[in-house]
């Protein structure tokens, strides 16, 4: 009978059809569940610790039951739950219900079978779809309940520091009979009704779908099963009228975002992988076409050792292209801080276990949820394999909305990569008709391609995806007014992009996020380990490297060096280098970096014995005297100083060749002392021939001079100016600074010590001063200068105990440039010093490594540090950020001492000419001195490069081929240079290779008198492959 048709009421109708909270007695919805039962019996045994299966179910188990509570936080509760299922339910799909607020996993014959979360839409384990009278109908499963939520325990907030005392409730355990004809009408109707409202009332299909919806309600009688394929006919009928031609294509992939830790420690991450990873598994057991991308080597590693039954099971899907191993790397790095080198270990690591483990390698990086992008990215994932790039956090930018969902990506050195932005802005998708139409409307690239991906599964604490995900997508394959959808796979979805790329735009550079930037200053002891142990591997490296090539008893601690550097590479997890994290998870954090401080120091102390026996081992003729070695490409002439009789130290200065090492010849008198003298102002003046400072008695430095020109590096104004601001984000604490903390600036001002000096000059001249900081702090500097350096160096201790505020060292320079230079991964860039456009403006605070650098033509000055990132550049005053004190997640982040030092230099020349680059590396990797007993000898170099262009970063023994060498090398300057690679190894083959240390190009390179003949363009890497001779 034809009837008018409100929309309004027509809407709500369907809607209150659907409803879990009104109209449940009559409702459809009401008629989800039928028959309860409770189980038989229910125990449980709790523990502080995450232990095994074997373990848990031998311990005594006492009385539970349901409404009952368990806790503290981060306690784990193992149930044991006896099950009857009643003859009765014959025929019936039987679902074991469990709501609990905390994360769980089920138990059956001592394997994984289900995860359950309540915030991830898991809270039943299907134990049969029919059941048959030959099954058991009696059966005993376990529970294994973590006392802490999907996203951790946070109280009050999700973001806030962890509630110790936080208690989960078990608040239902009971078998159901599930109605699963029920289910698939409410699927249905849920689907016409959003099509309904979110078409909108220009489209006629959104009448279309809700006149469907409404005569379905009115087909169907929920009482009675017999009316519903009636009504899903009615369904049916709408779903399969098809789109036309021009549809834009979704390709849906399943996922699941686990953080590898964040408000919650890495060890709950080993559950959080296997109650996702086997829900995943049992669903594609049931559902033939679900795929499911799935990154970080680090957390496969995890399940194998852990759960290795599952593993067996995943690894049979992976053979089968559904569970797809994506990304390449050990884990989800953080974009900005890692080094260089750090990043290719990052592919290594978890590329070479991909391969081993599945016999592949990744083809698309993955890195969805990490803060920002170094435009060095692209040249590094093609040198290992990778010529995709997917990610969409660039979505949460505050300021600029970026261009583009699909483009090629280009980076410092002009590598391009294909870039996929999933249009929906989330890879975290419920398969919903509101999320489909956002996704086509949203994509930037509207025209040029007609393809994106669409990533779906609960994410950040795991979870991933559920059937009821599946099944609205089933519906939605194909049908007018939405667009297609079809479960995919990455290399689906880029090979049909790199096909329809012609149209493709291009984005140079970095991609900077726009938020989060205090991610590069909050949590400075994890900044100080990364730097540091990135800096131990390297010259472990080295040496090791050095070692075996000079003493054949030597072996290269290839299985330990890999085991620290999945430790450091684990730390670089994009919640944790960048300080996002819980109190939990940065004691781990620091403990891994304890752990390769201690093992790295051994490492070493083994690899200079091998290497310098003959110079170590006292000899009849020997004299004490002292080894140095430099682990740096280049020869370095500095001020050493050295452990004399009781405790004192005396100076030296000494030059050391490049990678390698030489004894202090005496006597030691640098060409010029440094002079240091005391003003009636209480002034002091120190100056080395390269450089003449003035401080005044607050540390200030008034003025920096270079001798030979005379000319002055500090503008009007004050350097080395501590300056603190107010620091209250607007939601993302330990993420985020923002804006407008830069209009609270307060200058420290405050003496407790005035500047006295500590050394009188010679080989080195010091002067030191106190400051109170904020309320509570209190900062000690000594600020050093030594003979024949071209840098100031300033040696600092603050006793941090402020809350939100942002401690940051300013220097204002007599430099004019509307762009400074900052270092990022083999290589620099430049960002504006002005902030004309609200790109340029965005960009307030920045990240850079080992040093930044403002020039004009022929003068500049750089800023060097030994473990700090935060930094901007703004007019013409440089500043470093050094501490914050944020309160979520962390309470306790960054309160206690400090350590750390930062360095100036001004120079004549651009900072190329001037050295600036070596110099940074100087500042962090100090020479290594060890006592000696023996003769004179000559000074004895392993490797040197020709140009001061190319940085020999890494010296490593090559993977898997104990006879070979791999040196890696990056081009600094920006430019094109060609450059001979010297070495006194023993070297009978080299060839190029790639970061995978595959060979590359045409057979083996020319050993020729001078070396090897490299050629590079501006920041390109190269590896080579060096074959020793014996
Ligand atoms: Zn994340």
């Amino acid at each position: 009978m034809a009837a008018i048709k409100h929309r309004r009421t027509a809407l709500e109708r369907v809607e209150k059809f659907l409803s879990d909270t009104y109209f449940t007695d009559c409702n459809l919805r009401g008629r989800l569940f039928g028959d309860r039962c409770p189980p038989a019996s229910l125990s449980c045994f709790q523990t502080p610790r995450r232990i095994p299966y074997d373990e848990a179910v031998v311990q005594e188990f006492g009385p539970a039951r349901v409404g009952e509570s368990f806790g503290p936080t981060w306690e784990t509760c193992w149930f044991k739950v006896e099950l009857n299922i009643p003859p009765a339910w014959a025929g019936r799909e039987v679902h074991f219900v469990w709501e609990s607020d905390g994360e769980g996993m089920v138990w059956r014959d001592a394997q994984p079978v289900q995860g359950l979360t309540k915030e991830g839409e898991k809270t039943s384990y299907i134990l049969t779809r029919s059941l048959k009278g030959s099954e058991p109908h009696s059966l005993t499963l376990y529970v294994e309940l973590a006392c802490n939520g999907l996203f951790g325990a946070g109280k009050g907030s999700m973001i806030a520091p962890p509630d110790p005392d936080r208690r989960v409730t078990l608040s239902n355990a009971e078998l159901v009979v599930f109605n699963r004809d029920v289910y698939e009408l409410l699927v249905d109707l849920e689907i016409l009704l959003d099509m309904a409202q979110l078409l909108g009332e220009e489209n006629q299909r959104s009448f279309q779908a809700l006149y469907t919806a409404n005569q379905m309600v009115n087909v169907c009688d929920v009482t009675d099963p017999s009316t519903f394929p009636a009504a899903r006919d009615l369904a049916a009928a709408i779903f399969s009228q098809r789109n036309g031609e021009s549809q834009h294509t979704i390709h849906a992939m399943g996922h699941c975002h686990i953080d590898s830790a964040w408000l919650w420690p890495y060890e709950e991450t080993i559950r959080k992988c296997a109650r996702s990873w086997v829900t995943v598994v049992h669903l594609m057991e049931h559902n033939p076409e679900l795929t499911f991308a799935c990154s970080q080597a680090q957390q496969f590693e995890w399940v194998r050792h852990h759960y290795p039954g599952l593993y067996a099971r995943i690894r049979d899907f992976v053979a089968k292209g559904r569970f797809i191993p994506v990304g390449g790397t050990w884990v989800e790095m953080d974009g900005n801080l890692p080094s260089g080198e750090s990043m290719v270990r990052q592919f290594l690591q978890g590329q070479r276990f991909f391969h081993e483990q599945f016999g592949r390698f990744c083809s698309e990086f993955w890195l969805p949820d990490t803060f920002g992008y170094s435009a060095q990215l692209p040249q590094l994932m093609r040198g290992c394999g990778i010529q995709r790039f997917l990610t969409q956090k660039l979505s949460w930018n505050l300021v600029n909305s970026f261009p583009h969902h699909t483009f090629f990506w280009e980076g410092i050195d002009g590598s391009q990569v294909l870039t996929h932005f999933p249009p929906g802005d989330s890879y975290g998708m419920h398969g919903r008709v509101e999320e489909m139409l956002k996704t086509v409307k949203n994509n930037k690239d509207k025209g040029r391609v007609n393809h994106s991906a669409f990533l779906f599964g609960f994410g950040d604490g795991g979870g991933g995806p559920t059937q009821k995900m599946l099944d609205r997508m089933k519906r939605m394959s194909d049908t007018d007014g939405l667009p297609r959808v079809q479960i995919s796979t990455p290399d689906q979805l880029f090979s049909v992009l790199e096909k329809e790329s012609s149209q493709l735009c291009t984005w140079v550079g970095e991609l900077f996020l726009e938020l989060h930037n205090g991610t590069y200053t909050t949590q400075a002891q994890i900044k100080k380990g990364n730097r540091e142990c990135e800096r131990i591997l390297h010259d472990v490296e080295v040496l090791s490297t050095l070692a075996v090539a000079r003493d054949r008893e030597f072996q290269y601690p290839a299985n330990q060096l890999q085991q620290l550097w999945r430790f450091l590479l684990l730390n670089q997890f994009h919640d944790v280098l960048p300080g996002s994290c819980i109190q939990l998870v940065v004691e781990d954090a620091l403990q891994y970096y304890t752990e390769i401080r201690r093992a790295g120091a051994q490492l070493q102390e083994e690899a200079v014995e091998s290497l310098c026996r003959d110079l170590l081992q006292p000899e009849e003729w020997s004299t004490q005297s002292t080894l140095v070695l430099n682990t740096l490409s280049w020869e370095r002439t500095e001020v050493i100083s050295r452990p004399g009789p009781n405790g004192t130290e005396t100076l030296a200065l000494v030059t050391v060749p490049s990678m390698g090492y030489a004894l202090v010849q005496e006597p030691f008198v640098p060409p010029e002392p440094v002079v240091v003298w005391e003003q009636e102002d209480g002034f002091i003046t120190m100056e080395n021939g390269v450089i003449a400072v003035c401080v005044d008695t607050m540390g200030h430095l008034i003025s920096l001079r270079l001798m030979d020109s005379g000319r002055e590096s500090i503008a009007d104004g004050y350097a080395n100016q501590f300056a603190l601001f107010d620091d209250v984000p607007l939601y993302w604490d330990a993420w985020d600074v923002m804006d407008y903390h830069l209009e609270t600036r307060k200058p420290v001002t405050t003496v407790l010590k005035p500047l006295k000096v500590t050394l009188g000059g010679g080989l080195r001249g010091s002067v030191r001063f106190s400051l109170k900081v904020g309320k509570n702090s209190t900062l000690t500097q000594e600020i050093i200068l030594d003979a024949m350096c071209p840098y100031l160096r300033f040696q600092t201790q603050v006793e941090w105990k402020e809350a939100h505020k942002f401690l940051k060292v300013e220097f204002p320079v007599a430099v004019r440039s509307t762009n400074a230079t900052y270092e990022i991964q083999f290589g620099h860039l430049q960002r504006p010093t002005h902030w004309n456009t609200s790109w340029d403006w965005a960009r307030f605070e920045v990240w850079s490594h080992k040093w930044l650098d403002l020039s004009e033509h022929g003068f500049g000055v750089a800023l060097l540090n030994d473990c700090k990132y935060g930094a901007s550049v703004h007019r013409n005053i440089l500043s470093l950020s050094l501490l914050r004190a944020p309160k979520s997640p962390d309470s306790t982040a960054d309160i206690g001492l400090h350590q750390f030092t930062y360095a100036v230099m001004p120079h004549q020349g651009s900072f190329q000419e001037a050295g600036v680059i070596q110099q940074a590396y100087n500042v962090n990797f100090p020479l290594h001195v060890v006592p000696a007993n023996c003769a004179p000898c000559p000074a004895w170099s392993a490797f040197s490069v020709s140009s001061p262009a190319i940085v020999l970063e890494t010296v490593k023994q090559a993977e898997d081929r104990p006879e070979a060498v791999v040196v890696r090398l990056y081009e600094a300057h920006g430019s094109t240079v060609t450059a001979w690679l010297q070495t006194s190894l023993p070297i009978k083959e080299a060839m190029l290779c790639d970061l995978l240390e595959r060979p590359v190009g045409w057979g083996c390179l020319p050993l020729e008198k001078q070396g090897l003949r490299l050629s590079f363009t501006p920041f390109r890497v190269l590896s080579v492959l060096l074959v020793r001779s014996c």
